[in-house]
């Protein structure tokens, strides 16, 4: 249990609250203590012992909360480029297993600590360690715990090799080939033992952990393995985190292989049990109308991921046929191998510029909408609504000071547009996590982040040596992923979801 902080007394900041004036949020201060905040008003009176915090330049904003993450291929950032889904997939998808204590611990607290300092103060790791042990778990809690950051973790499980989730692809690969594209397959009941084991053993460290449960996907899960997923969840009330149709790949994979589930992956996902409110679905790009009424109708979360997405050149999610069902949407930055950097600031803009994109008529997707999608959408996707995402009492303290004379906020017109539009993260002073200052000026006020970075040099020699390894495996199998993606981009969809490509 992490010992509580002194309070915590911000004086005179702007407030952005997403039910105040967002042009010109007024200036309000702000009382934490106990890690929670415990008021929120003008003229409040300073504590015996508090810190104060002179915040009268500052614009303060709820901390971000990155609502899809992979904390295990951080130190892979920047390594790959010009890849599709299922390129990636295959060279980047074994990076976090069989890894060294020292470059878990470095990858975890590197991610975590990006993610602070870009004003991030929760984070949904979705990780993808193999095999799961106890210490391999214990190093990346420890990690979130020494940065500061507030995470809630899902260990990811699956029991469908890489090679029985692309299509065509065991007939179209010769058989010496099929190792690289993946083969292996774990049972799925030590897997769920190991994850229902976890939630006990670690806890929730006073609340900077929780525990959600991550299916990687339906296709890559069988049915009897998605039903124990929806069971825990029932048993224990966690959330449910999954990625869903983030290529068009996987759109005809689940017309050719989950017949038995109308050629659909939401419908598998509602068949087992694991569609609403407590179900978020990573991406979700490739759905038809028929699905996106369903996700409508159960009140399944969405998370999506611009910068992996057009990276990865997955296409757009409809952001305004989500919008127009009324369903909650989260943002995330997903994997340094693939988006490179976590910026929810980033995130929120592209969310914007997609979705005004998507139409030319009005669309009224604002920069308040993605502030909301990036602060209170994410922490509904958690399971936390009313616990974090917003500047109020009773809500945990965490919070972001951004300084207002930055060039990003010079004229100051519109507090909500500059940040989402102007400010990259230059202007971020402080981050505050359950009424800890955890990054101050530039610097995290926990970790030495220079030892960091001298121990991530130190490792860097083996992670680029394996994965030259991996490289080499990738070369000889990305002429069959070449012919899987032409075959899939062939067949004929009623819908589209990319940019400036026929529509087929
Ligand atoms: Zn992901």
């Amino acid at each position: 249990m992490k010992p509580v902080p002194k309070p915590l007394f911000l004086r005179g900041a702007r407030v952005l609250d997403l039910d105040a004036d967002l042009d010109d949020p007024p200036a309000r201060d702000i009382l934490c203590e106990g890690g929670a905040i415990t008021a929120v008003g003008t003229g409040l009176a300073v504590p015996d012992g508090a810190e104060v915090i002179e915040a009268s330049g500052m614009l303060a904003i709820p901390g971000l909360v990155n609502s899809h993450y992979h904390s295990h291929d951080v130190l892979a950032k920047g390594m790959f480029e010009d890849l599709s889904l299922e390129h990636w997939g295959v060279l980047a998808g074994p990076l976090g297993a069989k890894r060294s204590l020292a470059e878990v611990r470095a990858r975890t607290l590197a991610g975590a600590l990006e993610c602070l300092h870009n004003g991030i103060t929760t984070v949904q790791d979705m990780n993808s360690t193999a095999p799961f042990s106890d210490e391999v778990l214990d190093t990346i809690v420890g990690a979130y715990a020494d940065a500061g950051i507030r995470v809630i973790l899902g260990m990811t499980v699956r029991d469908q090799s890489q090679l029985d989730t692309i299509p065509w692809i065991a007939d179209l690969a010769p058989a010496e080939l099929h190792g690289i594209i993946g083969t292996g397959r774990d049972a799925a009941g030590p897997q769920m033992a190991f994850v229902e084991a976890a939630l006990d053993r670690i806890g929730d460290r006073g609340g900077m952990v929780r525990w959600a449960l991550a299916p990687s996907a339906p296709q890559r899960c069988s049915p009897a393995l998605l039903e124990a997923v929806a069971d825990l969840s029932r048993r224990r009330s966690l959330p449910v985190y999954t990625h869903v149709y983030e290529s068009r790949t996987q759109r005809i994979f689940a017309h050719e292989r989950l017949k038995a589930h109308g050629g659909s992956a939401i419908r598998l996902l509602e068949d087992t049990g694991l569609l609403g409110p407590h179900v978020s679905l990573a991406h979700g790009i490739w759905l038809d109308d028929d699905e996106l009424d369903t996700v409508g109708s159960t009140g399944t979360n969405v998370v999506l991921n611009m910068l992996s997405n057009l990276k990865l050149k997955s296409g757009v999610a409809p952001i305004l046929e989500y919008r127009a069902r009324g369903v909650n949407i989260a943002l995330g930055c997903d994997n340094c191998s693939c988006s490179d950097v976590q910026s929810m600031l980033q995130v929120m803009k592209l969310f914007c510029l997609l979705a005004a994109v998507s139409t030319l008529e009005r669309s009224t997707v604002t920069a308040a909408e993605a502030l909301r999608a990036g602060t209170l959408g994410g922490a509904r996707s958690a399971g936390l609504s009313g616990s974090i995402g917003a500047i109020k009492a009773g809500h945990r303290a965490d919070l972001v000071l951004m300084d207002r004379t930055d060039p990003a906020y010079v004229p100051y017109n519109s507090a909500v547009r500059q940040l989402v539009y102007a400010d990259s993260g230059r202007s971020i002073r402080r981050v505050i996590v359950d009424g800890e200052v955890v990054v101050q000026d530039g610097r995290s006020t926990r970790v030495d982040e220079a030892a960091l970075r001298g121990e991530i040099e130190g490792l860097m020699p083996s992670v680029r040596a394996d994965i030259g390894k991996l490289q080499a495996g990738y070369v000889k199998v990305l002429p069959w992923i070449d012919e899987v993606n032409r075959r899939a981009w062939s067949m004929p969809l009623p819908f589209h979801r990319h940019v400036g490509l026929p529509r087929r």
